[in-house]
């Protein structure tokens, strides 16, 4: 049935606009490749995941503490 076939293709277009949406919510400015934090080069298998990231593995998981830290205590 066509029904089918367009429900199929409206669904897959629906998902990669919301993979898009996604991306592009991760996604700044292309990264420099160089952390923003400690200067050092930014892991290549990182800037696969997260080509925007600006920050190296070791300050994200620092900054994701930080940002942890500072939301529990905006909650009081
Ligand atoms: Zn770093």
């Amino acid at each position: 049935m066509d029904d089918i076939d367009l429900a199929t293709e409206r669904n897959e277009i629906f998902i990669s606009a919301a993979v898009q949406a996604v991306l592009g919510r991760l996604s700044g400015p292309p990264s420099s490749g160089v952390c923003r934090s400690c200067s050092e080069p930014i892991e290549p298998q990182r800037l696969k995941l997260a080509p925007s990231t600006c920050l190296c593995s070791g300050c994200a998981v620092e900054a994701e503490l930080n940002q942890q830290r500072t939301r529990r205590c905006g909650m009081r």
